[in-house]
């Protein structure tokens, strides 16, 4: 899959948002034709799964036909959103939208009843559609509530969530876990995991964790159970407005100038992994050094935690955009 960013305007200001500070540095959207070039690559490069993004994909004014044209041409489309479209602009994406993955936030971010009220408007018209729902949360410092996250899916009879522990953004100006306290949420992600457990709601962790913040036996239990749990993260494919490209976000400096000039996407993805090779055996604990998991199923956590300044600046106060 390859994640596209058609606009990095957002209409929330959610403190972990790891996409926050990409706004000043592309602030036009994908433009009509920039989207033609990029699906005229992806039926080349063979891409058979698309998810759009941002910032809030739905306040680009193109979406409905971007997600049109690219369903047609056979690549399933998954939207990344959260959840505040109108009505009528989620009715028209429906029929297009493989899977909605809604990011699904704690009360206080919501800035009015009138907002929170649209999101669950929002989560009733796709239940009632028949719609795929995966259920999206961002646990961060401050944020470690999942109550509300099991009662929604419960609500709107969804049987899916994807979560992560927040990263940092490039700038380190949103709220994340600094590398070396991943370890304390773990009791929290657990309780979750098997309380979703309970409930049949299945759960993946997007992005990569240290093995050794959870017990061998615990470790084995997020296995047998996890959709998605890994040690060795793999390039994100994140895709700008202009067409150039990084691994991921919070590793935004690992970039190419523009996808379309790669034959395919496997190439993207070896160009991306061989331009952190080097990365993956830097600012590691000194307990990997010694470890027989490291680089074999564990690279010592999220390469981005492990950067120096300024992702190193964990402490620096969130700034709401
Ligand atoms: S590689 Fe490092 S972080 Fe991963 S399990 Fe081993 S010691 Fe822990
Ligand atoms: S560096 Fe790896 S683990 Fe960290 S955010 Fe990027 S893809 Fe995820």
């Amino acid at each position: 899959m390859i994640n596209i960013f058609i606009t990095y305007r957002c209409n929330l200001s959610c403190p972990y948002c790891f996409a926050r500070d990409l706004q000043k540095d592309f602030p036009q959207d994908m433009s009509g034709e920039t989207f033609r070039l990029l699906l005229n690559w992806m039926r080349r490069a063979g891409v058979n799964t698309a998810a759009f993004i941002g910032g809030e994909p739905t306040l680009h004014p193109g979406l409905v036909q971007m997600v049109q044209e690219t369903a047609a041409s056979g690549i399933a489309v998954t939207l990344f959103t959260n959840g505040l479209s109108p009505a009528e602009l989620t009715e028209q994406l429906i029929p297009h939208i493989d899977n909605f993955v809604i990011n699904c936030n704690s009360r206080s971010i919501y800035p009015s009843e009138s907002t929170f009220e649209r999101f669950h408007d929002n989560l009733r018209l796709l239940q009632a559609k028949g719609a795929r729902v995966t259920l999206s949360k961002n646990f961060a410092p401050d944020d470690l509530d999942h109550d509300y996250l099991l009662e929604t899916a419960q609500s709107y009879q969804i049987k899916a969530i994807r979560y992560d522990f927040s990263r940092p953004a490039s700038s380190a100006t949103n709220t994340f876990f600094p590398a070396e306290k991943t370890g304390t949420l773990m009791a929290s992600t657990l309780s979750f995991v098997r309380k979703c457990e309970e409930l049949d709601i299945k759960t993946g962790l997007d992005c990569c964790m240290k093995f050794c913040d959870v017990s061998p036996e615990e470790l084995s239990y997020l296995r047998k159970v996890s959709m998605k749990l890994t040690g060795i993260c793999h390039p994100s494919v994140d895709i700008h407005p202009d067409l150039s490209a990084s691994y991921c976000l919070p590793m935004r400096h690992i970039t190419v100038d523009d996808v379309t000039e790669f034959s395919g996407v496997d190439w993207l993805i070896y160009h991306f992994s061989n331009a952190v090779r080097e990365m993956r055996f830097k600012n590691t604990d000194q307990k990997c050094n010694t470890c027989p998991d490291f680089m074999r199923k564990c690279q010592g956590g999220c390469l981005a935690s492990r950067q120096p300044a300024p992702t190193s600046n964990c402490n620096s106060t969130p700034t709401i955009a």
